[in-house]
């Protein structure tokens, strides 16, 4: 047996707390309480966590309405939660993906006459065909219908009838930013056109959108980020959220890295000083941006070892990143775990530049999931 036991492994791990995500989504859903249902977004993988893990634990915290991205990732969903719940696509039908939404019964947000057209064309001459949603443009000018199409849809109630329309929805540009007048402007601009069409379920809020308020609810609020563990919203302090994830790196090497020497590619990092360092197992293949590299001497980003935040040093390499430990008490032992992400998941994603979505969904599949 070798001297560091037989459980010592190299590969990073991604420990996914799925009592604290099932709090979140609980949170959330007592906060647009009961008149309001609350849906969840497992697209990417579940933000990279894991949508058959993931998907499954919401279904047992009595989610029923679930958002992905592709037809594929809806098929995947709905192997793991079943017949009982409702799975919607936001990326819309296309002609190579219908056999997916009628196998595994997905019900495709239609955000263009020219996916109307598809749909229309698909479920033609079928007997009960999956329902879907109208995703209404109100500003963000990304998908969605915009001014001139919706007009049109307006007028042609035949091909909405084809449609099987059971939701109309929207979505918010700068709902993080609740002094945004454009939030308003959005809302106001989704009521006015739901209203020229027949009464049905409305849905505009993500998780942002949920802070913003009740009249942002509606009949379904759709978040994710939050769920996720993530922080939506300019004003962190009115969000209640718990970490759900942690990237987890083991100790390979300890080493004193003498004044005047270098470290990594392009010796980006020169210690000043005798400088304690461990070189842990996981780097940005994991999902650890080379953003959150230190320039000159000062760790952008940190991962926590003993309870202490330690500066990442030198630049992230794909399969390690070195940190300085000088402020622990003990010489951390091969395979001890440093944490990347967890709690300080906002702080590193805006210290690397980027946000704690990326950060989530970029995390490698290297990593062993571990599910707790
Ligand atoms: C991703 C997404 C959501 C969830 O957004 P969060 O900010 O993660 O809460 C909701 N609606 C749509 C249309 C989305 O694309």
């Amino acid at each position: 047996m070798s001297i560091l036991g037989p459980n010592f492994s190299s590969r990073p791990v991604v420990r996914i707390d799925l009592k604290a995500l099932k709090r979140n989504y609980n949170n959330l859903k007592t906060l647009v309480g009961s008149k309001t249902n609350i849906a969840a977004a497992v697209k990417a993988d579940a933000y990279g966590l894991g949508a058959d893990k993931v998907s499954r634990a919401l279904y047992g915290a009595g989610c029923r309405i679930f958002f992905v991205a592709t037809a594929g990732e809806g098929k995947e969903v709905r192997a793991a939660i079943g017949d009982r719940a409702t799975i919607y696509v936001l990326n819309g039908p296309a002609p190579r993906d219908l056999t997916l939404f009628f196998g595994s019964q997905l019900r495709p947000v239609i955000n263009s006459l020219t996916q109307a057209r598809i749909w229309e064309e698909a479920v033609s001459g079928v007997k009960e065909p999956p329902y879907s949603a109208l995703h209404i443009d109100t500003g963000i000018n990304r998908l969605g219908f915009p001014e001139n199409e919706f007009e049109k849809l307006v007028k042609n109630e035949a091909l909405r009838k084809k449609l099987h329309i059971d939701l109309v929805m929207s979505h918010l540009a700068c709902a993080e930013d609740e002094t945004s007048a454009y939030n308003k402007a959005q809302l106001g601009a989704f009521k006015a056109k739901a209203a020229r069409l027949p009464m049905l379920p409305m849905s505009i809020a993500n998780t942002a959108g949920i802070y913003l308020g009740k009249e942002y609810h509606f009949q379904l609020v759709r978040p994710g980020i939050g769920i996720y563990g993530g922080i939506a919203t300019t004003n962190p302090k009115k969000e209640k959220v718990e970490p759900v994830i942690s990237l987890m790196a083991p100790v390979l090497q300890v080493k004193v890295l003498k004044a005047g020497q270098s470290l990594g590619y392009n010796s980006t990092f020169t210690a000043t000083k005798d400088t304690s360092i461990a070189i842990v197992g996981a780097g940005y293949a994991d999902g650890i941006p080379v953003a959150s590299s230190s320039g000159k001497g000062t760790g952008l980003s940190h991962a926590t070892l003993q309870s202490k935040r330690c500066p990442v040093i030198g630049r992230v390499s794909m399969d390690l990143t070195a940190l300085d430990i000088s402020d622990l008490k003990k010489r951390p032992r091969i395979g001890d775990w440093a944490e990347f992400f967890g709690p300080n998941l906002s702080d590193d994603a805006s210290e690397a530049n980027t946000i704690n979505y990326e950060l989530l969904v970029r995390l490698g599949s290297r990593a062993r999931r571990e599910y707790r």
